[in-house]
């Protein structure tokens, strides 16, 4: 719209044709708002991004034919071609995407804000059929010998690779050739996929009836089996140190220091659990004596100091 204002054949009323032209009498510039930074050497276009990049702010990607509203400046010469830089906001961020010409190798060059996604190779290294350059088709025409030698080349390699070429095509035969048992193939692939499918279908539904949700279930690995497991072990009540203590003295009491042992292991902890009982009532028995006696024992041999010291006393008096 801009551009076309500075063109159009309205002339107002008041035009003085001595101004210049339409745009110096209204003081506007031909381009408009693209040419609002012109005192800064800067005019706005339409940029269109020449390949894949990564811009440095977002780490978006890019793709090739992006078109943006660039900042043109001149920075330089290349002999007689001027070298213009481009200058444009990222439209994911505010990251400032800056890019250069190079006419030397006919292409452009970032200059900051953004990385190439290098999909340049060189097609003769993945054995593609480059066409002819300018200098050779040139040099074919003038020298005759060069062009001899130029196809003898051609049909060398024609020759070195036609062996491997047929061993593509017999390939393809043996594929292709019977294409029903091939059919045959692929279905019984799919059909068993398909019932793979619908039994993992089957278990999911179950399950998810079970704890009663309505959520879309992973496929299950084996990475999530042993999370599993370890997590139920976590979950198992675990037993005191006094229990674990228990444990491993029965299991001493209970294993036989004999090897020759013939010994069925209930009966054995039947007799151990005798064994300690009667060792319990005997503790109880001593202690309970020791309780009851000592006491007396004490008083009486008090008693007896005290009488014997009274009749000492009054052996004395
Ligand atoms: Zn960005």
């Amino acid at each position: 719209m801009g551009e076309r204002k500075g063109t159009n054949k309205y002339y107002p009323p008041d035009y003085d044709p001595k101004a210049g032209g339409l745009n110096k009498f209204l003081g506007t510039h031909a381009l408009r708002e693209r040419a609002r930074k012109i005192h800064l050497g800067i005019i706005i276009v339409r940029f269109e991004m020449p390949y894949n990049i990564w811009c440095e702010g977002c780490n978006n990607h890019i793709g090739m034919g992006v078109r943006y509203n660039a900042e043109k400046t001149k920075i330089g010469m290349y002999y007689t071609t001027p070298l213009y830089q481009f200058k444009m906001k990222c439209h994911l961020c505010d990251n400032h995407i800056v890019i250069k010409t190079d006419p030397g190798n006919l292409e452009y060059v970032i200059v900051s804000g953004a990385r190439r996604q290098e999909n340049r190779w060189d097609p003769t290294q993945n054995e593609q059929v480059v066409p002819e350059t300018k200098e050779t088709q040139k040099r074919m025409f003038d020298d005759s010998m060069f062009k001899l030698e130029h196809g003898s080349e051609d049909k060398n390699s024609y020759e070195s690779s036609k062996p491997r070429l047929i061993q593509l095509f017999n390939r393809n035969e043996e594929k292709w050739s019977d294409d029903y048992s091939a059919n045959q193939r692929l279905r019984q692939i799919f059909r068993k996929q398909n019932s793979e499918l619908k039994r993992s279908e089957s278990q999911d539904s179950a399950l998810l009836k079970r704890v009663s949700l309505s959520i879309p279930l992973l496929a299950e690995t084996e990475e999530d089996k042993k999370m599993a497991s370890l997590l139920s072990q976590k979950l198992k009540p675990m037993k005191s140190v006094g229990e674990n203590r228990d444990l491993v003295r029965k299991r001493i009491i209970s294993s036989s220091s004999l090897p020759t042992a013939n010994f069925s292991t209930t009966k054995e902890l039947k007799a151990v659990k005798i064994l300690n009982n009667s060792a319990k009532k005997d503790l109880g028995i001593v202690k309970k004596s020791s309780t009851c006696v000592q006491p007396e024992t004490k008083k009486a041999r008090l008693s007896n100091s005290l009488v014997g010291a009274y009749g000492s006393g009054s052996d004395s008096d």
